[in-house]
């Protein structure tokens, strides 16, 4: 971001200013909302430095503002996809009614509470009835979910109850296995704890076959490659 002077210095924003003095025209202040909100974005965290006892005008850090907010904006981009039209355009009729496993579909998360990475595996099974849903999809939906703040519980229900919505089928399980950094490295700092979150729906839920049957399937995963 190019700056002249301290921004605490010269007051308000040259933004602020330009938004003042424009006349209101929806698109423009559309955009300048997007501007301003990116702009305050650096802004935010450049006084989080500063709170932090750091100096973010050191060669190492003049650039950080700017890339945090890019790496943030990508790590929640999911708030952006609509999950609903991305299954909708691909689901598909199909006599097929034996248990489909997508397993070890890789997980990267924000926890909501303390804003730091959780990650790990997540699988996801589910028994078709008369419907199914393009392969890639099922990673894709993990993906849009796991992009947003989240807590794995509600990301482990979002997951199962969103493919039940849309493939109306005879059950979903999904089962999330994660590693949290923000118990890893702070509060307890249990550096191996695995928490696992499952949500069983429908036949899964009712049949305890059933479950077992996706249990085994999914025993063993690689969590080493990690
Ligand atoms: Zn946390």
């Amino acid at each position: 971001m190019v700056r002249e002077g301290d921004p605490a210095d010269s007051g308000e924003s040259d933004l602020l200013r330009l938004l003042k003095i424009r006349r209101p025209c929806y698109p423009v202040i559309r955009i300048e909302r997007f501007l301003i909100r990116e702009s305050f974005m650096e802004e935010y965290i450049r006084e989080i430095l500063k709170q932090l006892g750091e100096d973010p005008d050191r060669d190492g850090l003049i650039k950080t503002p700017q890339r945090v907010k890019e790496s943030l904006s990508f790590l929640t981009s999911g708030y952006g996809e609509d999950v609903d039209s991305i299954l909708a355009g691909s689901i598909f009729e199909e006599e097929h009614d034996e248990m489909i496993i997508a397993r070890d579909i890789s997980l990267y998360s924000l926890c909501e509470h303390h804003m730091l990475p959780f990650f790990g595996k997540c699988h996801v099974a589910y028994i078709p009835k008369g419907r199914i849903v393009g392969l890639s999809k099922i990673p894709r939906v993990v993906e849009i979910f796991s992009r947003r703040l989240q807590i794995q519980e509600r990301l482990t229900n979002q997951i199962g109850k969103t493919l039940m919505h849309h493939l109306k089928p005879y059950g979903v399980a999904v089962t999330i296995e994660a590693i949290h950094l923000c118990m890893a490295m702070r509060g307890v700092r249990k550096r191996d704890s695995l928490i696992i979150t499952s949500s069983m729906l429908g036949a899964f839920r009712t049949n305890s076959k059933t479950r077992m049957e996706f249990l085994n399937l999914i025993r063993g995963s690689d969590r080493h490659k990690w």
